[in-house]
């Protein structure tokens, strides 16, 4: 059974059709990326996704359950895990502090800005690290952490949640293009051991290629192709409107 299944998802802004009628599925531990020029509905159909916007029109099944117009919360409970363009941590805890609490507010364990995790999950958060090859800036602040590393620690705390579906929007903005690629290659890794299915949009096509099992090309609000890379190198209507060859 698909993980994700989204029916005739529609959304208008005003006059603007920033997504129409959009279906498509995603299947368990799948890379899916969803490209298309600037404007073409990506985020917004995110969004739709994540429970940060409800939609118009069309329906969202996760796992076979309706969550259609759920809050983010309730649609993260389900099991839909996001990391964000902007990177939300506490820049003055260490990085594995910054880990043990997402693991605490995960599991709905209380605590306080007095006392926030002592050593709480510090197991499992550590494991989480060296997952993502922090495990040697597990006592830094992570205020002080490169671009790079807060991107790995994101994903960190995104794979902590344990989400069936992970939700990444431009993971790879303001990298470096061997960053990207090394960071898309470690999510695809880190994904497959623990069967996690990873709906992300890329704008560089070299990651796009490298790391999807299939992709999904959205134009103007609509789908306008589907198929692995080479379907989708090869399709005239991608290369016209996306590629511009
Ligand atoms: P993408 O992520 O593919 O660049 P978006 O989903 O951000 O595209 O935007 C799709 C369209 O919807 C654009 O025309 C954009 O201007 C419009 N749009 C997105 N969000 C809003 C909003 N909150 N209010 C008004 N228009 C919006
Ligand atoms: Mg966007």
């Amino acid at each position: 059974m698909s993980v994700l299944v989204v029916q005739g998802l529609s959304k208008s802004f005003g006059g603007v059709r920033a997504v129409g009628d959009v279906s498509f599925a995603v299947a368990p531990g799948e890379m899916l990326a969803l490209i298309g020029p600037n404007g073409a509905g990506k985020s917004t159909l995110f969004n739709m996704v994540g429970g940060q916007l409800v939609p118009d029109a069309g329906s969202v099944l996760l796992g076979g359950v309706p969550i259609t117009g759920l809050g983010p919360r309730a649609i993260a409970r389900h099991g839909v895990g996001r990391t964000f363009q902007i990177t939300a941590t506490f820049g003055s805890m260490t990085v594995r502090e910054n880990v043990q609490m997402a693991l605490l507010s995960h599991k709905g364990e209380v605590w306080s800005f007095w006392r926030p995790v002592a050593g709480r999950h510090a197991a499992e958060a550590d494991a989480l690290l060296a997952g993502v090859g922090l495990a040697a800036q597990a006592e830094r602040a992570t205020g002080v952490l490169a671009y790079g590393d807060l991107k790995r620690l994101e994903l960190a705390i995104a794979l902590g949640n344990e989400p069936r579906l992970l939700l990444m929007d431009e993971p790879t903005a303001g990298m470096a293009p061997a960053e990207r690629v090394a960071l898309m290659q470690l999510t695809r890794r880190l994904a497959t051991e623990r069967g996690v299915a990873v709906l992300f949009t890329e704008h560089d096509m070299d990651v796009v290629f490298d790391v999807s099992d299939r992709i999904l090309v959205l134009n103007r609000g609509t789908l306008i192709a589907e198929g692995d890379g080479a379907s989708i190198r090869a399709n005239p209507a991608v290369r016209e409107i996306y590629l511009g060859t």
